[in-house]
């Protein structure tokens, strides 16, 4: 397996001094070099075709021992250095610190295509950054990130993607729903890949440790490789950066929207300074539409990660960063635009989004008003997101919205009142409709690639985790084969274009996730 290696990172930015593996403050460094930890038994469980070439790692490479040992942290590959990253964060609106990666640990860049790619295992040991914890991942959790960072990629969601999903060998201790009932579960690892892992609170660290000099490097070195087109660094270099990250966060959180996905902890730390999608721990999928949904149990009482939330929350983070880069131009005004600009695009961003799941392509100033009522309608009985909206490329008369209701609705019986306000608001629809230019065709295909026919809705990646768990690992495959076409019709996967089942309502796993993974 020969790789085409670069090193931009830790050549370009300062390490930490201390090269011992143990607990601590670091200060002046972006990363500290450590190694992964040797596991029991690797196994080698899945790995993502797509990624792989986009790494110029071949199929025969993938299906080596080389391959195995390199993407479970058995052996390291030659001339190269593993590093753990240093960043800090607001952990459910509260400062929190230092944090830094505690179970991730990079293991190189790769450069293939002209396009370079950050390496790095989660769930390989202990580093630095570890605090109280044993740096490793359990399967469940390593399937739902494997499964979902694909799936978003083939949604069109920006994100992070993933290798490789392996097993250790090695036992792990986890509580898993925090009630005290620690039990051993499979270790495992998923290798992800992103042109960069920076998150805000990398940012954050240097701020908070009043190093402007190390917070200037690293938004030096995050321009010039990631932001280039933005030219030479200067105040109106950082000021444009700003906005730029502002611009893809919202980007990013928009697609969420769209199709459903409710990340559950948008810390700062879960923030990713290219506007991806990072860190998939206790997310969800909506299947009732419910702006105050979170899958995440550790967040039940104030729901602040909640799916209605995600946008302002996303804002609210950009108050953090805006504050963090704040000692490089010392100057609110530009910050303040910036932000307040955010709301205003959301604004629009928000009902173009929801026009084109609606195929609305025209203008009409009572669009808003349309949506509004819709999302109104939508909460009145459980209604499944995903099937309302897909069904709906094929209304073309008010009869039709009936039959899509009761396909998507989670109730048998729709009460009439509520049939009629429906009623009413399909009849709205058709009229607004009748003024699209486009034919029912038309519309049809570029609302079916708004609304996707095919997510991992939760209790499907449980049933992936459940028989993994009896070492069939077929269902991961499934899984993954059909979430690489979520937007086409695919008879033969047809049986997972339904409702949730019953007995996922309640189920762990399902609709209640805790952070411990
Ligand atoms: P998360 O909520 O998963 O984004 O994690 C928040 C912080 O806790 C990050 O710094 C993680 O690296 C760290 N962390 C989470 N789980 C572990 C673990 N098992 N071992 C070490 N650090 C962890
Ligand atoms: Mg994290």
């Amino acid at each position: 397996m020969k790789l085409n290696l670069k090193n931009n990172f830790t050549k370009e930015l300062p390490a930490d001094q201390n090269l011992e593996n143990s607990r601590r403050q670091v200060y002046e460094a972006v990363y500290s070099f450590v190694n992964p930890k040797k596991t029991k038994a690797p196994k080698i469980l899945h790995v993502s075709p797509e990624m792989a070439s986009e790494l110029g790692i071949s199929e025969k490479d993938f299906q080596s021992d080389y391959f195995r040992d390199i993407f479970t942290g058995n052996a390291v590959y030659p001339k190269t250095k593993p590093y753990a990253m240093c960043y800090a964060g607001h952990q459910f609106g509260n400062w929190a610190g230092q944090l830094g990666d505690g179970r991730a640990i990079n293991l190189f860049e790769i450069e293939h295509q002209n396009k370079n790619w950050k390496v790095q295992l989660k769930g390989a040991g202990e580093t630095p950054y570890s605090r109280t914890a044993d740096g490793l991942a359990v399967l469940r959790s390593s399937i739902r990130e494997y499964l979902c960072s694909e799936a978003m990629y083939h949604l069109g969601v920006p994100t992070t993607r993933a290798l490789s999903l392996s097993l250790t060998g090695d036992e792990v201790l986890r509580d898993m729903l925090y009630d005290g009932n620690s039990a051993f579960e499979k270790g495992a690892i998923v290798s992800r890949i992103a042109p960069s892992f920076l998150r805000f609170g990398n940012f954050e660290v240097f701020a908070a440790k009043n190093d402007v000099k190390n917070l200037r490097i690293l938004t030096d070195y995050t321009i010039k490789h990631h932001y280039a087109h933005l030219g030479k660094p200067s105040k109106k270099t950082y000021i444009q950066f700003f906005k730029e990250v502002a611009e893809r966060t919202l980007t990013m959180i928009m697609h969420w929207q769209r199709v459903g996905f409710v990340h559950g902890v948008m810390n700062t730390d879960n923030m990713s300074i290219l506007g991806l999608t990072i860190d998939y721990g206790p997310y969800g999928w909506l299947e009732g539409f419910d702006f105050g949904w979170t899958p995440n149990t550790t967040d039940r009482q104030f729901k602040r990660y909640r799916y209605g939330n995600q946008p302002s929350i996303g804002l609210w983070n950009l108050y953090q960063l805006a504050n963090a880069l704040y000692p490089l131009i010392e100057d609110a005004k530009p910050f303040e635009e910036i932000l307040n600009n955010y709301k205003k695009s959301y604004g629009e961003q928000s009902l173009l989004m929801m026009k084109n799941k609606l195929g609305l392509f025209t203008f009409d100033e009572r669009d808003m008003y349309l949506i509004q009522d819709l999302e109104k309608n939508l909460e009145l009985v459980e209604n499944d997101m995903t099937i309302f909206f897909r069904l709906l490329s094929n209304f073309s008369k008010a009869e039709d919205g009936i039959e899509i209701l009761k396909k998507s609705c989670y109730e048998n019986e729709i009460s009439d009142e509520i049939k009629n306000i429906w009623l009413k608001w399909f009849n709205t629809y058709l009229v607004r409709l009748s003024k699209e230019l486009l034919t029912h065709q038309e519309r049809k295909i570029k609302m079916d690639a708004a609304n996707p026919k095919y997510v991992l809705r939760n209790y499907m990646a449980q049933l992936a985790i459940d028989a993994a768990n009896e070492e069939d690992y077929s269902l991961i495959d499934e899984l993954f084969q059909m979430l690489k076409k979520p937007y086409l019709e695919q008879p033969k996967y047809e049986k997972w274009f339904a409702k949730r089942p019953e007995w996922a309502r309640h189920k762990v796993g399902c609709s209640m996730l805790s952070c411990s993974s």
